[in-house]
């Protein structure tokens, strides 16, 4: 699913790009005919390519800001996942999950700072190892 989710998003940034990237020739060839030799040229060519192009360019905009926001989306749940687990603690006396560096469980009120035995730094209960000197703690 994942996969298939990374294909349709790969497929609209290069759908996004291509639409953009015609519209963007289409509307300078219009211009270009338009600005050396506008008698010679047919109007309904002319507007065929400047407006087509007109649509091309923000349709593909509009396309690639669909694809780009999915990934921006998905850039923040993964940058903000691992700082919510980092970031609580469970209680070892209830399981409550408390903030990282708590003294004291929310919802129990259990003791949760230790002291290292080997350097004798505070350590909040739960951590396997001595944030100061790297001992493992239980
Ligand atoms: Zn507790
Ligand atoms: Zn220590």
């Amino acid at each position: 699913m994942n996969g298939k989710h990374e294909k349709i998003k790969c497929i609209l940034k290069i759908a996004g790009f291509c639409a953009a990237g015609v519209g963007v020739v289409a509307e300078a060839v219009g211009l270009i005919l338009m600005a050396i030799d506008p008698l010679n040229v047919p109007l309904g060519l002319l507007l065929f390519l400047t407006s087509g192009g007109f649509i091309l360019i923000f349709g593909g905009i509009g396309v690639l800001g669909i694809a780009f926001r999915r990934e921006s989306v998905k850039y923040e749940r993964d940058e903000l996942a691992p700082l919510q687990e980092t970031q609580s603690e469970p209680c070892p006396h209830c399981g409550e999950l408390n903030a990282a560096g708590s003294l004291f469980c929310g919802l129990c009120g259990e003791n949760l700072q230790t002291v290292c035995p080997h350097c004798g730094a505070p350590v909040v209960r739960g951590r396997k190892f001595c944030s100061r000197c790297g001992t493992k703690l239980f």
